[in-house]
């Protein structure tokens, strides 16, 4: 499949409906994303990050608008896009782009999704083939509206992957509202890391994670682990959102109890003012103070920092990988 490169001019047009823009500075022209909301505060010195030198961002850009396919990291306007779209890594989230759930701290637009694309696979697998990806994440928007979840389409993404590339499989995938038939059709592709978010501590799911429930969640986790041992089962928790230091060690106690391995920590940051507000700056040692518990804890990887989302550097938590 070799589909056609779109127009600059149809690109950067769709960049600026993403909130992206290319007028990077002198070296720069990737897109870079929207600046995180501090509601007038000054972020703290260590939320600043430069960018990255060089063009090799615009490649992932280029390969991702030409192939027709969505990030999360654009759009949740993550703030480590310039790294990770240089080192030729993106996050693809499938599905569409548009998600059924009213989360308070997620950029994604919300409303009616179009339908599922059948040729995405393909496309996806193209990508990752390309980019040379050794580990590939993939996620999706919440797709309540369809009756497995969007579960097969995860697995036909899955497979088309592992019949084109030699990658690594981690998939971050919603609730599925708690069928656990398609959260079982996601297994049976066997994928190499199963993530699912709790996102937060329960006390705040009404505000944060609207529809969610922190039971379902950990029920879900749980699930992977009894029905798939060797999958690895990872979940990650945005700290700033008003959680107290007892609940998150709470979290985390459930996170171990339902055979959850891998553990993400990192800051929150809202997406625009029109998102729930940042309560706190975690400082960078707190953050490291909290990966040491977690890892005295019993998880078998901790990655844990301001910067820290689900998909950063994920490849390191696969069994046998390291940082290249
Ligand atoms: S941390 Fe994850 S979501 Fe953010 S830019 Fe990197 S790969 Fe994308």
């Amino acid at each position: 499949m070799q589909p056609l490169p779109l127009l600059q001019a149809e690109a950067e047009s769709q960049d600026e409906s993403r909130g992206l823009s290319r007028d990077a500075g002198p070296g720069h022209s990737w897109p870079r994303p929207t600046q995180p909301s501090d509601r007038g505060r000054r972020l703290p010195k260590w939320l600043k990050k430069p960018l990255p030198r060089g063009n090799e961002g615009f490649y992932t850009h280029r390969l991702l608008r030409a192939l027709r396919l969505e990030t999360v990291c654009e759009n949740s306007r993550c703030p480590n896009l310039p790294e990770c779209y240089s080192r030729r890594t993106a996050t693809f989230m499938i599905l569409g782009n548009i998600c059924t759930r009213p989360c308070g701290f997620c950029a994604v637009a919300r409303g009616r999704p179009l339908p599922v694309e059948a040729d995405e696979p393909a496309r996806l697998a193209e990508a990752v083939r390309r980019l040379g990806l050794r580990h590939v994440v993939i996620t999706s928007v919440t797709r309540d509206d369809l009756p497995d979840g969007g579960a097969e389409h995860f697995y036909r993404c899955i497979l088309a992957v592992r019949q084109a590339t030699q990658a690594t499989v981690e998939v971050l995938t919603p609730d599925f509202l708690g069928n656990w038939r398609a959260v079982e059709r996601v297994v049976e592709a066997a994928p190499d890391v199963y993530n699912h978010n709790v996102e937060t501590v329960p006390r705040l799911y009404r505000r944060v994670r609207g529809r969610a429930d922190y039971q379902r969640s950990l029920q879900l986790l749980a699930y992977v682990k009894a029905r798939a041992p060797q999958i690895v089962t990872k979940s990650g928790l945005m700290l700033g959102l008003g959680e107290t230091r007892e609940e998150l060690l709470e979290v985390l106690a459930d996170l171990r109890q339902h055979g959850c391995d891998c553990l993400t920590l990192g800051q929150y940051l809202a997406p625009s003012d029109h998102h729930l507000p940042v309560v706190r700056y975690v400082p960078p040692e707190e953050f490291a103070e909290l990966g040491d518990i977690a890892k005295r804890m019993g998880f078998v990887h901790v990655a844990s920092g301001p910067f820290v989302r689900s998909s950063y550097h994920a490849e390191e938590m696969v069994p046998g990988r390291h940082a290249p």
